[in-house]
């Protein structure tokens, strides 16, 4: 049985054009980029090369963009990097109660270390307020870190208007895009980002590499010390086929994004109503229309995600009940939870998220087996057979 892939906002399959810029520099080219020789030069360049093609996806300078090892890196670098280097200048931090754990559990070890953070609320979409945000200023705020689009309801934040806020105020604004790049248009400049970070295996490149923009001038200071590789934001010897294959990854996801993006939404608007049409008591989490091109994510009443989980495997789809961080666990997702959505229903959440490989096949697939599970799993429930018969 082929397995329909539809967890694409945990991770996604290497591109077999990024495998192939790799490959390479994972046999003959394995040179060390700080050595002078030819070897040595040439890794160098391919470094340079893939910098430039990162910078360009998000309209960035190659030298403000840092190689770090993934999403969660970058996000650390960002708060913790702000944090210490304006420690003088105010201790106040700004967030969202529904970031990425790299954020939330950064954000709580530096209030055990004395800063103060407020989380913003969101509305039942997932939205934050440009008004919440103001009221939350002061005088000693340093940092304000809202993610571009929320990894598991899909919900896009108004990042350019949260930027001029944060400008306004000579604010330092980081913004986690790990979900957005290459799937939305992003411009650090009109968007007025200072920092931002990106995961390779999220747009089809490797795992154990991404990025952090950094806008020149930023007042930061580094985590690690070592080296002097990635202008000492990131020192240690730089991995040549990761930064290579993020490369490439970023050239490739920003030609036709549009098209691209199109395709997904139209898979995704076909999956959405196809549920909503055959199943009831189902509701469609996130913002119905600001929300990411590939996801789609519902909450099914008398539901325990996880069983529908085990039962879609069963049938060769790949899905996911949140994010890929909180299963495993009992406890329903904070960002459900924080949207306002009651505890039973939080519980019987599944995520969709399409990407490049899907068809309108597997959509098909999907809505031809996901009802009867769904039928199958309430039979069993006493709470459902109370509430209907
Ligand atoms: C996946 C993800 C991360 C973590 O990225 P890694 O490269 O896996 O460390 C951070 N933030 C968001 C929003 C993500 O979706």
């Amino acid at each position: 049985m082929k397995t329909i892939y539809l967890d694409h906002a945990a991770t996604t399959p290497v591109h077999p054009r990024v495998l192939e810029r790799m490959l390479p520099y994972l046999k003959d080219q394995y040179g060390n980029p700080s050595s002078v020789y030819r070897l040595g030069r040439e890794a160098k360049k391919a470094i340079e090369d893939a910098r430039e093609k990162v910078a360009q996806l998000i309209g960035a300078e190659p030298r403000e963009i840092v190689f770090t090892s993934g999403g969660t890196e970058s996000d650390n670098i960002a708060l913790q990097g702000v944090a210490r280097a304006n420690r003088a200048r105010g201790r106040h931090i700004i967030t969202s109660s529904i970031e990425h754990h790299a954020i939330l559990h950064t954000a709580e070890a530096l209030e055990k270390e004395g800063f103060e953070v407020t989380y913003l609320p969101v509305d039942k979409y997932g939205l934050v307020s440009i008004a919440d945000l103001e009221a939350a200023i002061r005088e000693d705020t340093i940092l304000i870190s809202i993610m571009y689009a929320n990894n598991e309801v899909g919900t896009i934040q108004p990042i350019r208007e949260i930027g001029r806020v944060a400008r306004e105020h000579g604010i330092i604004f980081h913004t986690d895009a790990v979900q957005a790049v290459g799937y939305v248009p992003i411009d650090v400049n009109r968007d007025n980002i200072d920092l931002l970070s990106l995961s390779g295996h999220k747009l089809y490149g490797p795992k154990g590499i991404g990025a952090l923009y950094i806008r020149k001038g930023t007042r930061m200071a580094p985590l690690m010390g070592g080296g002097s590789q990635e202008r000492k934001w990131r020192p240690g010897t730089e991995n040549v086929p990761g930064i290579v294959g993020l490369g490439e990854a970023a050239a490739l996801t920003g030609e036709n994004m549009e098209e691209r993006a199109g395709k997904l939404r139209r898979l995704r608007d076909m999956l959405i109503e196809g549920v909503l049409e055959r199943i009831d008591h189902v509701r469609l989490n996130g913002h119905p229309q600001q929300r990411l091109p590939g996801n789609a994510h519902f909450a099914f009443e008398f539901i325990e995600g996880e069983s529908l989980l085990l039962n879609l495997d069963l049938e060769g789809i790949a899905a996911s009940s949140g994010s890929a961080c909180t299963s495993g666990s009992l406890e329903p997702s904070h960002v459900l939870l924080a949207m306002g959505i009651p505890h039973e229903i939080a519980h019987g959440s599944l995520r969709l998220t399409l990407g490049e490989d899907n068809t309108e096949e597997d959509i098909k697939r999907v809505l031809e087996v996901l009802p009867p599970i769904v039928q199958k799993l309430r039979d069993m429930s006493p709470l459902y057979r109370e509430r209907v018969e």
